[in-house]
């Protein structure tokens, strides 16, 4: 239910003056998804400073049955965060990093803090938060805690399923989930924190988190190579494990049209010459001098002798790895000035990947002949972003209406696999009834019980699964 306007008062006496806004202007930039795929609209925008403020105004909303969508930096790629009538409390002032402890390789930080200000700090106590993905600047770790988020490092440090060791959260009654633990072990049953991750703002309203810290390693080789196809990458990847001794940070897969897009639309000059139907940027990392650059001179060397590809540039500097990474980082955004795609997220097993692109590549050809697909991403996680624009001069219109029947070949394909059709950005507005389908009841019947027992008025996030 949406708030009536006596308990819109009531909330801004919560929070105070500053903690509040219905100013168009101030609203504007949280009301619309950066893509501008969906836009919202709010009565209120709430902004509390504390954990305490937070929990006042959801317990409040709990007895009006006012619902609510939270905000962190409003990048979420599946429109989960922008409201639709409902109150949005943004994050944005829940921003202290409250403490860095290298000796329990912890960091506790509110969920406002910016993922990038968030690695900052860890480097500042000579630790590595290794959680890294293109919209850090502006994405917080209460949306990443919220999206589950994954990014290019969960080869090796998992997601942020694996990255979290506490959260302080509020329920949708508005009371506090102290759980800010900090152990490595702790088998005491049913875990609270693992349901509140990636529940995109259905469960309540993540506050603060005790992040996991990591050694810093300073020895990092990157490299691109050129290569035949998907199949040669993930025989690539296995082949960088065993010669690195597992010490593979990154694999990334992208396609020749999106590194020529990176090229024409935003300048980045592809990191090999001659246009190489699928490239893979690798990156090593290790805590011995000398060791990341040795091993990937060893992998690069066999794999142009056995073919496996077929032409590779090692960064010599961190310039030209950064100018490698720019280019996969680039792969979404160079993408738009083309017009709209249908985008896909999905998983599958890292065996199957080759399989699922050529598949999912005939069935998109059958639906919309001449169809361009972008094909980039995460490939050591069986994660690829599969995208596809329309066909070179045909009506953007007609491409767009086909998006769901695109969508459902793709994710059909995809679970056929043994996939998902989310691997890291969520359900949101964009795939929550979709989901829907691709579940058994028992499991939707056991979420929804769950949501009930947690939010029986159903106020938090109330558009967003099951
Ligand atoms: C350019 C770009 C690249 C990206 N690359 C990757 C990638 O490589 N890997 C990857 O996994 N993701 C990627 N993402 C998605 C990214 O993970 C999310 O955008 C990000 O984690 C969301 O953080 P946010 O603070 O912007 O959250 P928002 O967009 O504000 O919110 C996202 C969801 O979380 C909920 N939420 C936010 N804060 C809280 C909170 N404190 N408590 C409860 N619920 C909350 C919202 O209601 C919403 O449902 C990318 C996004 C962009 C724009």
């Amino acid at each position: 239910m949406n708030a009536q306007p006596s308990t819109l008062e009531r909330l801004k006496a919560l929070v105070g003056e500053n903690g509040w806004s219905d100013d168009p202007d101030r609203l504007h930039p949280k009301l619309v998804e950066w893509r501008e795929r969906w836009v919202g609209e709010t009565p209120l925008l709430l902004l509390p400073r504390t954990t305490e403020e937070v929990s006042k105004i959801v317990r409040l909303c709990a007895e009006t049955g006012t619902a609510i969508v939270p905000q962190g930096g409003n990048t979420g790629l599946v429109g989960g965060q922008i409201p639709h009538g409902e109150v949005l409390l943004s994050t944005e002032r829940l921003n202290r990093i409250r403490e860095t402890a290298p000796e329990d390789d912890v960091m506790v930080v509110e969920a406002g803090v910016t993922l990038l200000r968030a690695q900052t700090a860890a480097a500042a106590a000579g630790r590595f938060f290794p959680l890294s993905l293109a919209a850090e600047g502006t994405a917080t770790i209460g949306g990443n805690i919220s999206t589950n988020a994954g990014g290019t490092a969960v080869l090796r440090y998992g997601t942020m399923r694996d990255l979290v060791l506490g959260l302080e959260a509020v329920l949708p009654s508005g009371d506090v989930f102290h759980g800010l633990k900090r152990l490595r072990k702790d088998n005491t049953g049913y875990d609270l924190k693992q349901l509140l991750i990636g529940a995109e703002g259905t469960l309540g309203v993540v506050t603060a988190a005790a992040l996991k810290l990591f050694p810093v390693l300073n020895d990092r080789a990157v490299a691109t190579v050129a290569l035949k196809g998907p199949a040669d990458a993930i025989a690539l990847l296995h082949r960088a494990k065993a010669e690195s001794g597992g010490a593979v940070e990154a694999f990334e897969l992208m396609n020749a049209l999106g590194v020529s897009f990176a090229e024409t639309h935003m300048g980045l000059r592809p990191p090999l010459g001659g246009a190489p139907p699928w490239i893979a940027l690798i990156e090593l990392a290790s805590g011995e001098a000398g060791l990341a650059e040795r091993a990937m001179e060893r992998l690069l060397a066999a794999a142009l002798e056995e073919d496996l590809i077929q032409d590779a540039a090692l960064a010599q500097n961190q310039t030209q790895a950064e100018a490698m990474w720019a280019v996969r980082e680039g792969q979404s955004g160079a993408q738009k000035p083309e017009g709209s795609a249908w985008k896909h997220d999905i998983s599958v097993p890292v065996s199957a990947v080759a399989e699922f692109i050529a598949r999912a590549s005939r069935e998109v050809e059958r639906i919309a002949p001449g169809a361009r697909v972008v094909a980039f991403g995460h490939v050591g996680d069986g994660n690829i972003h599969y995208d596809v624009l329309r066909a070179s001069g045909s009506d953007e219109a007609a491409h767009s209406a086909l998006r769901d029947k695109g969508a459902k070949a793709v994710h059909d394909i995809a679970v056929g696999l043994g996939g998902s059709i989310s691997a890291e950005h969520g359900l949101g507005a964009m795939k929550s009834k979709e989901a829907l389908g691709y579940k058994s009841a028992v499991e939707i019947a056991s979420l929804r019980a769950i949501r009930a027992a947690l939010d029986p008025k159903r106020i938090m996030n109330p558009n967003v699964m099951f």
